[in-house]
């Protein structure tokens, strides 16, 4: 069967990589969370003293660029990919408000994004993949046979990412977590390399009152009527 590339984007929290996840283990597709790699060079940044508060020393992590090696390994038990830095696991730590509150610093630095976009691009190169990001349907992959552009209020994404944040014990308001969704948005989209926006030909889906199982729905319908079957 003739295999295509995916490109899931939208805002921040809006369950792009549960229905990207759950889309490539129906089709039996690669998923790759592009998020987890712009995350993963944070806690880097973070864990070699980049950082002084807020601020970023943009030419230490320059330095220290070539010293970092993203892998993904499948998690059985979750069904998704788990974000390993020089083959150490970070998936819990990539994902903590103190990242989460920077991430969007680090990825609007030109070198950040010429590395990982090299890298996604490397990674799609076979097709069957389903990749979710800010920028994967404009910039890493222009070509993709299907793009979705996911859209949802930021006070029900803020909820979705306060009980995530809950179920995994993390301390968290829901007003800091509103304000970081609020502040990643007017980031990502007000970047000057690769801004977050809508490819012209990406199809949008609103998912502010979907569950889960009806977006899963739609997204394999769009799938197959894409594919041809
Ligand atoms: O998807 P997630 O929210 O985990 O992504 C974290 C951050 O990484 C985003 O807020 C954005 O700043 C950045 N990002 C990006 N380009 C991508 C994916 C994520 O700039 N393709």
């Amino acid at each position: 069967m003739k295999k295509i590339t995916i490109a899931i984007d939208g805002f921040s929290s809006c369950g792009k990589s549960t229905m990207a996840k759950d889309l490539a283990r129906e089709i039996g597709y690669i998923y790759i969370d592009s998020g987890a790699m712009y995350r993963a060079v944070t806690l880097f940044a973070l864990q070699n003293d980049c950082f002084e508060g807020e601020q970023l020393d943009v030419e230490k992590l320059r330095e220290l660029m070539p010293e970092i090696h993203i892998s993904f390994k499948l998690n059985a038990q979750t069904g998704r990919p788990d974000t390993y830095i020089n083959k150490v696991y970070v998936e819990d730590k990539i994902r903590t408000m103190e990242v989460s509150s920077r991430v969007s610093i680090v990825a609007a630095i030109d070198f950040v994004r010429t590395a990982m976009v090299a890298q996604q691009q490397a990674m799609g190169q076979e097709k069957g993949i389903v990749m979710d990001g800010r920028d994967i349907g404009t910039t890493v992959f222009p070509d993709a046979e299907m793009k979705i552009f996911l859209i949802a209020s930021p006070e029900i994404r803020a909820e979705r990412r306060f009980k995530e944040l809950k179920e995994k014990g993390e301390e968290a308001s829901f007003e800091e977590i509103l304000q970081n969704v609020k502040e990643r948005d007017y980031i990502d989209s007000h970047r000057e390399v690769s801004p977050l926006r809508q490819a012209e030909d990406a199809i949008v889906l609103d998912n502010s009152h979907l569950t889960i199982p009806e977006q899963n729905a739609w997204l394999l319908e769009k799938y197959h009527q894409i594919v041809g079957e």
